[in-house]
């Protein structure tokens, strides 16, 4: 990776840092989901940056994947547990960062030990680290406070103008898995902890979409992917952006339900703790460097 490529993941990385900075500062019980969303794209926006997939905020037992829909009635619940995850690009230089905000005390150490198992993570990484060893430090960590990892959920590798990048850094052990970190990656780490059993299941909602290539049939489908992959090429998008990045939207979405049938776009399901626990996360991206992991996603 030379200079310019890492000035730009820093970069994106600064805006993602300053943007849960300021949906932390917020953030509040009864606040609107949908308001939280866009006030922070917007602050995506004004700084220079594009959100790299739609806010998630992700609820209680509900892990990943929920976004604000157009006219979302739902608030940010008493006393809950809150994922705010996020990413910027800035020409298709991806930085991703989750926090969990907590609104009861009872649920501080789920969150803390979310947190602890990404410190310990990242400061394991080094060109070479088995990818096997992060894993297992995660697990590790989260079980010494007697939760546990959700395994089912993993981190990523990142490259430019893609999210998941093949590689995964799974929430557990998995002797299995003989690849390494190499020099010169960039990896999203985000271990999830749950005080359930350490399951996600797919859940019937489904808030967040992407466009992922085949065959476009028909006119005005072929019409809405061209706006598509011009907005978003193939990172996430939400109803809500179609909204106002589609003229007359509205009249098209019967079309737009045409290409998720045709596996042309595709539909994230809501992922949801499989008893109903809570769950929390913490991410950061980093680039693994000769000297070690350069976290780009901290202020
Ligand atoms: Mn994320
Ligand atoms: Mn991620």
């Amino acid at each position: 990776m030379d200079e310019k490529e890492i000035r730009s993941y820093e970069h994106a990385g600064k805006i993602a840092a300053k943007a849960i900075a300021y949906g932390m500062d917020i953030i509040h019980e009864g606040m609107p989901v949908l308001e939280l969303c866009e006030r922070i794209e917007t602050y995506i926006f004004n700084s220079g940056g594009r959100p790299a997939f739609p806010c998630n905020v992700s609820i209680n037992e509900v892990a990943a994947h929920y976004t604000a829909r157009p006219n979302d009635e739902l608030t940010i619940p008493k006393g809950s547990l809150v994922k705010l995850d996020l990413g910027v690009h800035v020409d298709g230089f991806i930085a991703d960062t989750a926090v969990s905000i907590a609104f009861s005390q009872d649920l501080h150490s789920l969150c803390d030990v979310a947190k602890k198992a990404l410190e310990n993570a990242i400061n394991s990484i080094r060109p070479g680290t088995p990818i096997s060893k992060i894993g297992a430090l995660i697990e590790r960590t989260i079980k010494s406070y007697g939760f546990k990892p959700v395994s089912n959920l993993t981190g990523h590798k990142i490259t430019k103008w893609t999210l998941h990048a093949g590689k995964s850094i799974p929430n557990v052990f998995n002797p299995d898995d003989k690849a390494h970190i190499l020099e010169g990656e960039v990896y999203a780490i985000e271990p999830f902890a749950t005080n359930g059993n350490g399951y996600v299941t797919e859940s019937e909602t489904i808030t967040i979409y992407r466009y992922v290539g085949g065959k476009v049939k028909g006119k005005e489908e072929k019409a809405l992917i061209k706006i598509i992959w011009r907005k978003y090429k193939s990172l996430p998008f939400c109803e809500r952006w179609l909204l106002k990045d589609i003229p007359d939207f509205q009249s098209k979405v019967k079309h737009f339900h045409n290409l998720l049938n045709h596996g042309n776009v595709y539909g994230y399901p809501v992922l949801v703790e499989r008893r109903g626990s809570f769950v929390s996360q913490y991410e950061h991206t980093v680039i693994v460097l000769k000297d070690g992991p350069l976290v780009i996603t901290k202020i």
